[in-house]
């Protein structure tokens, strides 16, 4: 994905995960749908604040107004929050090629972006294990990321 955005000045990247590793790998333009295990958000004051460490021997609390924290990701049933979502939105409708890797294309509302994308004259390509079916796709690619995205990358030069 590094790749990807160092080779196109329009490159953003939207993500389900909520692991951090592509800002770890050095991912810049992206969007953390679903937020992130790294950080945690006050539950009454909402202040973000990183964490890095993997354990949690009292529960923490906020440096500002002392109430809990909690991890800062979606949880099922939660709102993506508003921001994210429209950030997602504009880069859906930039054209160009859209990929969609690795999600079974089940979650919304990322499920529905591959069909934004093509709306907005994208050319569609889905890098997959399994044929996900979604729909709005003009290529399907089966095979691993790790492989096929470096595959494409070189093919393209
Ligand atoms: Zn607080």
């Amino acid at each position: 994905m590094v790749s990807l955005e160092n080779a196109c000045p329009s490159f953003t990247l939207i993500t389900q995960n909520v692991d951090g590793l592509h800002p770890l790998a050095g991912s810049r333009k992206i969007i953390e749908l679903h937020g992130s295990l790294w950080r945690m958000r006050c539950m009454r004051c909402g202040r973000i604040t990183e964490n890095r460490s993997l354990e949690l021997p009292r529960l923490p609390h906020c440096d500002l107004c002392r109430s809990l924290l909690r991890p800062d990701v979606v949880w099922f049933g939660e709102a993506i929050n508003p921001l994210h979502l429209k950030k997602s939105l504009e880069a859906c409708q930039g054209g160009g090629v859209f990929l969609v890797i690795g999600t079974s294309g089940i979650v919304q509302p990322a499920a529905s972006f591959a069909s934004i994308a093509k709306e907005h004259g994208a050319f569609t390509i889905e890098i997959n294990m399994v044929d996900s079916e979604i729909a709005d796709r003009d290529l399907l690619l089966i095979g691993r990321a790790s492989e096929v995205v470096p595959q494409l990358i070189h093919a393209n030069h």
